[in-house]
C-alpha cells in the first residue's frame, strides 16, 4: 500500500470489538474489495479526509445525499440555526410544510407526502399503504433492486421467470416473503404475464426507475411504459422507489426524465441534505389512507425532525433555485468517457452506464440490463481497481454493484485527476505489476 492507513486500521480493530463487523451498515465494511475500511475524520466540498490525514476525491457522497458537496455553508448554517431552537419537539412545525411543498413541487405525481427518517421506513410504509388501499397482499419487485431492509423486500431470488420469494436473510420468515414475487428487471413480458395471472392479488409493483443498487442500470422506455399500463389495467399501485434517483438524476427524479407518473413515490438520501430524513407520497386518494386521515398506521417519534427538515429544505431550495444538473451532466460525461477510455485502452472490456452524476463502470463484456447480466461482472478486477484508486487519492464505492456519485462541489480538475488515476491504475494492471 502506497499510503498510510494505520490509524484507520486501529480504529477498525476497536470498532469490531464493539459493533457487529465494526460498522453500522454493511456497505461500509469493504467486504467486496477486502482490506479494512477507512475511518473518516471530516469532509469538505468534494473531499473526504481520513484519520491518517489522507485526502480523497469522494465518489460516494454518503451513498447519494451530498449532491451539494460536504459541509455546504448554507446547509450547515440552517442546521445550526435549527439546533439552537431545540432539536426535537414531538409537535408539528412549519418547516415540515415547507419541505412538503418543495417535494410536491418537484414531483407532480404526488399530492400528499409523509416524512419519515430513512428510506427503509419510506418503502416499508408505502408497501403497507398500497396493501391497505388495495386490500391485496402480494407485491412484485425486481431482482437487483434494493429498497432498504424491509422484511418483505429482502428477497431477490434472481431467476429468469416469476419466482416466489425466498428470503435473502436469516430472520426473514418464509411467511413474510411468500407474498413477494420477484421478476427480472427490464422484462416487460414477465410483467404482463404475472399481472394477467395474479393481478387481482397484487397490491403493488415497486422498482428503482433507474437502478443504482446493482450498479447503474437504465430501464428501457418500453419497460416503464408496460409497467404503467399493466398496473393501471389491474388496479395495482405502481411505486417508484426514488430514494436514490430523486433530486439526483433530475430535480424531479427519474419520473421527470421518462415522463411517467407512478401512483406512489419514495424519497430519501438527498431529500434530507445529509441528515436522516426520507418521505413517501402519492395520489391523495391513496395517501389519505394514512393515519390520522385514514386507517393505515404509520408513525415516528423523530419524523419531520427540525434539524433534518432544515437541512433538507435548504438543500432542495438550493437545487431548485440554482439547478446544478447541466453542470453535473457535463462533468459526468467527461468522467464517464474518461474512465471507459482508460479501461479500453488497456484491453479491459467494460461498460460505462450513466445518468447525469450517477454511474457505474462495469467490468463486463456486455451491457448490463438486469441482475443476471450484472452478476457476470469481474469482481476481482473491481477490487484491484478500487484499491488502485484509493492509493491514488480517489474514493470510489467499494463494490462493483454500486453507483458512484459526485457533487456540484467537484471541479473539472477533480474529474481529470480521477481519470488520470484510472489511467495509471489500468496501465499498471496491464503490465501485470
Ligand atoms: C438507499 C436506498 C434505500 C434505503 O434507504 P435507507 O435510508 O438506507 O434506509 C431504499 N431504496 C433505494 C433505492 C435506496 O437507494
Amino acid at each position: 500500500m502506497k499510503i498510510d492507513l494505520a490509524k484507520s486500521q486501529a480504529a477498525f480493530e476497536r470498532a469490531k470489538r464493539l459493533i457487529p463487523g465494526g460498522v453500522n451498515s454493511p456497505a461500509r465494511a469493504f467486504g467486496a474489495v477486502g482490506g479494512h475500511p477507512l475511518f473518516i475524520d471530516r469532509a469538505k466540498g468534494a473531499y473526504l479526509f481520513d484519520l491518517d490525514g489522507n485526502r480523497f476525491i469522494d465518489y460516494i457522497g454518503s451513498w447519494g445525499p451530498m449532491i451539494l458537496g460536504h459541509a455546504h455553508e448554507q446547509v450547515i448554517e440552517s442546521i445550526v440555526d435549527a439546533a439552537q431552537r431545540g432539536t426535537s419537539y414531538g409537535a408539528p412545525t412549519q418547516n415540515e410544510s415547507r419541505i412538503a411543498e418543495l417535494i410536491l413541487g418537484a414531483f407532480p405525481s404526488m399530492q400528499r407526502v409523509r416524512l419519515v427518517s430513512s428510506g427503509t421506513e419510506a418503502t416499508m410504509s408505502a408497501i403497507r399503504v398500497a396493501r391497505g388501499f388495495t386490500r391485496r397482499d402480494r407485491i412484485v419487485k425486481f431482482s437487483g433492486c434494493y429498497h432498504g431492509h424491509v422484511d418483505s423486500l429482502l428477497v431477490s431470488a434472481g431467476s429468469a421467470a416469476a419466482t416466489l420469494g425466498v428470503p435473502d436473510s436469516p430472520g426473514v420468515t418464509p411467511g413474510t416473503s411468500q407474498d413477494t414475487i420477484v421478476l427480472n428487471y427490464n422484462d416487460s413480458q414477465a410483467v404482463r404475464e404475472t399481472l394477467d395471472q395474479l393481478g387481482q392479488h397484487i397490491a403493488a409493483v415497486i422498482l428503482e426507475p433507474i437502478v443504482g443498487n446493482m450498479g447503474t442500470v437504465i430501464p428501457t422506455p418500453e419497460f416503464l411504459k408496460t409497467l404503467r399500463e399493466e398496473t393501471q389495467r389491474h388496479g395495482v399501485v405502481l411505486i417508484f422507489d426514488e430514494v436514490m434517483t430523486g433530486f439526483r438524476v433530475a430535480y424531479g427524479g427519474a419520473q421527470q426524465i421518462f415522463g411517467i407518473e407512478p401512483d406512489m413515490t419514495t424519497l430519501g438520501k438527498i431529500v434530507g441534505g445529509g441528515l436522516p430524513l426520507a418521505a413517501y407520497g402519492g395520489r391523495s386518494e391513496i395517501m389519505d389512507q394514512v393515519m390520522p386521515a385514514g386507517k393505515v398506521y404509520q408513525a415516528g417519534t423523530l419524523s419531520g425532525n427540525p434539524l433534518a427538515t432544515a437541512a433538507g429544505a435548504k438543500t432542495l431550495e438550493l437545487l431548485r433555485d440554482d439547478p446544478p444538473y447541466e453542470y453535473l451532466e457535463s462533468l459526468g460525461k467527461r468522467l464517464g468517457d474518461g474512465l471507459l477510455a482508460a479501461a479500453k485502452e488497456h484491453g479491459v472490456s467494460a461498460q460505462l452506464q450513466r445518468v447525469g452524476s450517477m454511474m457505474t463502470l462495469f467490468f463486463n463484456p456486455d451491457p448490463v440490463v438486469d441482475w443476471p447480466s450484472a452478476d457476470r461482472s469481474d469482481r476481482k478486477l473491481f477490487a484491484k481497481y478500487f484499491w488502485g484508486l484509493i492509493e491514488r487519492g480517489v474514493y470510489m464505492p467499494c463494490s462493483q454493484f454500486e453507483a458512484l456519485f459526485f457533487s456540484r462541489a467537484h471541479s473539472v480538475e477533480d474529474i481529470d485527476r480521477t481519470i488520470q488515476a484510472a489511467v495509471d491504475f489500468f496501465s499498471e494492471h496491464a503490465h501485470g505489476r
